[in-house]
């Protein structure tokens, strides 16, 4: 078994990427299995080095470990084209040239966005839908026509082991239209591929078994479920745990520096009490407890 925690070099790691991360190592360690670090750096403009330094010194603080080289989804592009051209072959892209500000004005109902999911999962209005991909073109990002790809594949179901909505998943074609619709396969921003579809790609080339993150990607799921059919990926199992959020019920960002680990880690506390901040005993002091009754 495996698991792997990933994150964005685009800002420091507070406490729910802590939360996240020993929940995925501890998860590995008490099943006898591997724990992964991730890159996913594929936004160059927004990835810093420093950051992903940072990464590898507060995980290290912690307690963690995992295997070298760490991948880094920068140096695997042109794995995600492939899977992106499969996809074309398959008939189930179009190019897309809308702005945000097309899309926007194209939903008739202007409706609140999908805040927990990234700027590119506003339900897409299908202005571009059918479009042919004559050759690929900078100014276009590509969608996914998830009509089509629901026609090959219907909804996929997911098993999430997490505490908060443990079970079999399975969102009916009208909600994966409503509330997912067509997404952004390849985005014209970064000139590279996007997260749903490098996260998929990437699980599978690691062998990750177990995806341990938080409960503002359980909505990603069932997509990801479907691009892994279609790129004929296996699909491991989904553990979705609760968010950390602020003493005003606000969900950690990364613009959240107050609550930076490194932060936490100058002003002397002891990855100890991080475990303790966030609720994660560590298993060695519950074994302790255990045998102690
Ligand atoms: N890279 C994503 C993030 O930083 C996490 C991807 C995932 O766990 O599926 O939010």
């Amino acid at each position: 078994m495996r698991t792997r925690f990933a994150p964005s070099p685009t800002g420091p790691l507070h406490l729910g990427h802590a939360f996240s991360a020993i929940t995925a190592f501890d998860l590995a360690r008490a099943k006898g299995g591997e724990f992964l670090l991730r890159i996913e750096d594929t936004d160059r403009a927004r990835s810093k080095p420093a950051f992903e330094q940072a990464i590898h010194d507060d995980l290290g603080w912690l307690g963690l470990s995992w295997p070298k080289p760490v991948w880094r989804q920068s140096e695997r592009l042109h794995l995600y084209e492939a899977a992106i051209e499969d996809l074309i072959a398959k008939d189930l892209v179009y190019p897309c040239s809308c702005s945000r500000a097309d899309i926007q004005s194209a939903l008739s109902a202007p409706q609140e966005g999908v805040t927990h999911l990234p700027p590119d999962a506003h339900v897409y209005p299908g202005t571009c839908r059918g479009r042919p991909i004559l050759s690929r073109r900078k100014t276009d990002a590509l969608r996914l026509d998830l009509a089509k790809a629901l026609n090959l594949t219907g909804p996929q179901p997911f098993e999430e082991i997490g505490p908060l909505h443990p079970g079999l998943h399975q969102w009916s074609h009208a909600r994966l239209q409503a509330e997912i619709g067509d997404i952004v396969l390849y985005r014209r921003d970064i000139q590279a591929a996007a997260y749903h579809l490098s996260v998929v790609v990437d699980d599978a080339a690691q062998g990750i078994t177990y995806v341990i993150r938080g409960m503002d990607l359980f909505e990603a799921t069932p997509i990801q479920r479907i691009l892994q059919t279609l790129l004929s990926l296996p699909t491991p199992i989904y553990h979705h745990h609760r968010l950390i959020r602020d003493e005003t019920g606000k969900r950690l960002a990364k613009r959240d520096d107050a609550r930076a680990l490194s932060r936490y880690r100058a002003e002397g506390l002891t990855p100890g009490d991080i475990r303790e901040e966030i609720g994660l005993a560590h298993p060695d002091c519950t074994a302790v407890n255990d045998t102690s009754h």
